[in-house]
C-alpha cells in the first residue's frame, strides 16, 4: 500500500498542475471523507472562550467563508486547523485524520496538505518569485530542476509567467498575492486556507484575486476556506458561509440564503454595508405616524424574485413609487431589496403588504412620508 502511494505521488509530479490537483493525490482525496471536520472544538484563554464549541464540515471542492468581526475567534480557528493551536476539547479532522492530539512530527506531513495565503503575503524579499513559489518543495527535498519546473507551471496558473526572476519588492499587491497563491499550491494541498487574503488590496485587485481563487477551485477541485470580515468576499466566491461570533458559529448556510434572509444579528449587520439601504435623506424624513405614503422595505429572493412583481403590484398598490434598491445575483440566484413608497390609506396598505407577502417577499413598513417629500 505504501509503495503504491509513493508511485502515485511520483506520477502526480509528472502530469500537469491542473490534472494532478484535480486527481486524488496523496492523502484521502477520493474516500468521500470531508476535507475538514470540526466537532465541538473549544479553546479558552483564561476566561475568554476564543472557540466555544465550533462544529463545521467542509466537503471536497467546496468554498466556505468564515466571517466574523475582530475578536470573534477566526485566527484561533485557523490555528486549530493547521495544528498550531491545540483545542482544549473537541476534534479536528483533516481528510479523515484527527489532528488535535498529534505530535509535532506527525503533524508536519498533514500541514503540507494545507496551503495558506495571508493578508500581508508573507513572501521572502531576498528570494525571487520562483524561489518563493518553490520554497515549500525545497523543504520537502524536491530536486532543484523539479522545483523550478513546478514553480513555472504554477506561475503560469496564476498568470505571472513573466515574473519568475523578479523580486517581490518590484511587484504590485495583487501580483504578490498571486505569488502567495502559487506558493500555497506548490505542495499540492488538499485545502487552501485564506486568512484575510484580500484585506490589504483595493477593490479591483480584490475582485481579480477572488476570480483567480474561483478559477483554481473549479479547475483543480481545490477546497478553500476563506477567513474574512468582509461579506463582499463571501458574496463573490463562497458556496457556503459560517458566521462566527464570540467563538460560536451563530449562522451557517448557502450564501444566497444567508444574503436573502439573515437570521443572526451579526449577519444582518455585516450585510448592511453591501445590501441596499434606504437613502439617508428619505430615512431622515420618515415619521411613525400616518403620512400620505408608507415606505416599505421589500426583501425578495429565489423564484419569487423572478416574476413581474412590480408590474403586478400596480393593481393592489395603485400609484406606488420605487424609491431605491434592486435585484442582484448571489450564486446565480436573484436576491433583492426594494424600497417602495405606497399609498398609506387603509385598506390599500394592508392589501399591498398582503399582495407582496403572498408573492414570497418579506415586507417591513419602515414609516411614513408625505407626498413627494
Ligand atoms: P479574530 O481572529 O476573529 O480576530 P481571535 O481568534 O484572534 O479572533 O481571538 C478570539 C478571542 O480570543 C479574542 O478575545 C482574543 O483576545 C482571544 N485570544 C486569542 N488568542 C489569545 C491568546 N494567545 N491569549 C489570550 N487571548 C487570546
Amino acid at each position: 500500500m505504501a509503495s503504491r502511494r509513493v508511485k502515485d505521488d511520483k506520477m502526480n509530479q509528472h502530469v500537469g498542475a491542473l490534472a494532478s490537483n484535480g486527481a486524488p493525490a496523496a492523502g484521502a482525496g477520493d474516500t468521500g471523507e470531508p476535507v475538514v471536520r470540526l466537532v465541538d472544538v473549544r479553546r479558552h484563554f483564561g476566561p475568554t472562550a476564543a472557540l466555544d464549541g465550533v462544529s463545521l464540515t467542509v466537503g471536497k471542492g467546496e468554498i466556505v467563508g468564515i466571517i466574523g468581526r475582530s475578536g470573534a475567534g477566526k485566527s484561533t480557528l485557523i490555528r486549530c486547523l493547521n495544528g498550531l493551536e491545540r483545542p482544549d476539547s473537541g476534534e479536528v479532522h483533516i481528510e479523515g485524520r484527527e489532528i488535535g492530539r498529534l505530535g509535532e512530527k506527525q503533524l508536519q506531513p498533514l500541514r503540507r496538505r494545507i496551503g495558506m495565503i495571508f493578508q500581508h503575503f508573507n513572501l521572502l524579499s531576498a528570494k525571487t518569485v520562483e524561489e518563493n513559489v518553490a520554497l515549500p518543495l525545497k523543504i520537502e527535498g524536491v530536486s532543484r530542476p523539479e522545483r523550478l519546473r513546478r514553480a513555472a507551471e504554477l506561475l503560469e496558473l496564476v498568470r505571472l509567467a513573466g515574473k519568475a526572476k523578479d523580486y517581490p519588492a518590484s511587484l504590485s499587491g495583487g501580483q504578490k498575492q498571486r505569488v502567495g497563491i502559487a506558493r500555497a499550491l506548490a505542495a499540492r494541498p488538499a485545502l487552501l486556507l485564506s486568512d484575510e487574503a484580500t484585506s490589504a488590496l483595493d477593490p479591483e485587485t480584490t475582485r481579480s484575486i477572488l476570480a483567480l481563487l474561483r478559477d483554481i477551485n473549479r479547475q483543480l477541485g481545490l477546497t478553500i476556506i476563506l477567513i474574512t470580515h468582509e461579506m463582499e468576499v463571501v458574496r463573490s466566491i463562497a458556496d457556503r458561509v459560517a458566521v462566527i461570533d464570540a467563538g460560536r458559529i451563530v449562522e451557517e448556510g448557502e450564501v444566497w440564503k444567508v444574503f436573502a434572509d439573515p437570521q443572526s444579528d451579526i449577519a444582518t449587520s455585516l450585510l448592511q454595508g453591501i445590501r441596499p439601504q434606504l437613502p439617508a435623506e428619505i430615512a431622515q424624513r420618515l415619521s411613525p405616524t400616518l403620512g400620505s405614503e408608507a415606505v416599505l422595505r421589500v426583501d425578495i429572493a429565489g423564484e419569487a424574485a423572478l416574476g413581474p412583481l412590480l408590474a403586478d403590484l400596480g393593481g393592489p398598490a395603485g400609484a406606488f413609487r420605487f424609491l431605491h434598491g434592486g435585484i442582484e445575483r448571489v450564486q446565480g440566484r436573484p436576491v433583492g431589496t426594494l424600497f417602495l413608497a405606497v399609498p398609506s390609506g387603509e385598506p390599500d396598505l394592508s392589501r399591498t403588504v398582503e399582495f407582496l407577502t403572498g408573492r414570497g417577499a418579506r415586507v417591513e413598513v419602515l414609516g411614513h412620508v408625505f407626498d413627494n417629500d
